[in-house]
């Protein structure tokens, strides 16, 4: 099989720091500028442009059909988009893939890990991939190892291992050859909550002491929480950006939920509610939401002014949903079937 490294980073030689790069200018981990894509008439994407620091955990938070797959297939130089450009660490992914791959770890949601092989074999043939060999592999097969915490696992077999631990071999595949820059999809999909908080534990340590830059893929509003910063996405445009809290402090105030009977008593409801308080409440199905500051005080109003017409209120801080509710005007999850 063709090597994809001629030149093995067993030092990382961009360290995702912002320096380096082809033209010798600071660089950035990720940057996209107007990227585009289209599947004959449906377009996946639509005009990105955003980019991703140096070490930090970016997320790229969308529900199903909004383009996660098609943006991570072009960085991980699997796909050619239509218009515009993404680049790692000033690569471009369409022009210089070798270049992308050389610097970028991948670790894809579906498994890649060979299960009758040992997990140091399989890191030993991945290790191959990317021109290692010799003492140098086995010396980076150990750290890695180390990184992932499986250092007494290497002689077994991976499929005598955990789904959690069968993942961070994935990710060692992913490290062997020192990347900078990380791309994962779906990290913590099929892992249970002590294997994801795990998994989240080594990213935060590759950030933190590698200083590498990792951009995850995602549909849980719970695994967005824990980035750095998001790019949340809906039907392939950039809907908002900034870190979690960022993007919930936008939104002033509270969250206030009313249940009705229906959804036509819902819409029914929130007209009364405009006309009355002069508010904008969205109807989501049979339920009116809205956004207010003084939100407890709020609620009293209503429940007085429409007796009998509320099944259920709800008061809450906003939430990364709420965010994308108020982007977009509709759930994060609706029940369209996407077809491929
Ligand atoms: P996500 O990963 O967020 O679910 P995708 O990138 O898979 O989103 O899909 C984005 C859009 O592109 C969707 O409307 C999807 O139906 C469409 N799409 C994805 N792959 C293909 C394909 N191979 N051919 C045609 N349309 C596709």
């Amino acid at each position: 099989m063709a090597t994809l490294s001629q030149n093995p980073a067993s030092t990382r030689s961009n360290t995702g720091a912002g320096s380096g790069g082809p033209s010798g200018f600071p660089t950035l981990p990720i940057e996209l500028d107007h990227l585009t894509h289209n599947y004959g008439n449906r377009q996946a994407l639509d005009n990105l442009s955003f980019a991703v620091h140096p070490a930090e955990i970016f997320g790229l938070l969308g529900p199903n059909g909004s383009g996660k797959t098609t943006l991570f297939r072009i960085l991980s130089t699997l796909m050619v988009p239509t218009g515009g450009s993404a680049r790692i660490l000033g690569f471009d992914a369409a022009r210089e893939p070798n270049k992308v791959r050389q610097q970028t770890g991948i670790v894809f949601q579906a498994k890649s890990v060979d299960l009758k092989l040992t997990v140091a074999e399989n890191l030993k043939h991945q290790g191959h991939l990317y021109g290692l060999s010799g003492q140098q592999l086995k010396a980076r097969i150990k750290e890695v190892l180390g990184r992932v915490g499986l250092s007494d696992r290497a002689g077994e077999y991976v499929e005598s291992l955990s789904g959690g631990m069968q993942r961070r071999v994935e990710l060692a595949k992913g490290l062997i050859h020192s990347p900078s820059v990380l791309l994962l999809d779906e990290p913590s999909t099929g892992l249970d909550p002590g294997a994801r908080r795990d998994l989240w534990q080594y990213l935060r340590m590759l950030r933190d002491e590698e200083g590498v830059s990792i951009l995850v893929t995602t549909h849980l509003m719970e695994e967005a929480e824990h980035c750095d910063r998001l790019a949340i996405l809906n039907e392939g445009k950039l809907v908002a950006l900034g870190s979690p809290l960022e993007l919930k402090s936008s939104i002033g105030g509270d969250v206030v939920l009313f249940e009705t009977e229906g959804d036509e008593a819902a819409t029914r409801l929130a007209a009364r509610m405009a006309d009355r308080f002069q508010v904008q409440p969205v109807v989501l199905g049979r339920t009116v939401r809205l956004e207010r500051r003084d939100g407890h005080r709020f609620v009293t109003g209503v429940v007085e002014a429409f007796p009998g017409e509320i099944e259920g209120i709800s008061v809450a801080k906003p939430s990364l949903e709420d965010v994308f509710i108020q982007r977009t005007g509709h759930r994060f999850w609706t029940e369209v079937k996407e077809e491929k």
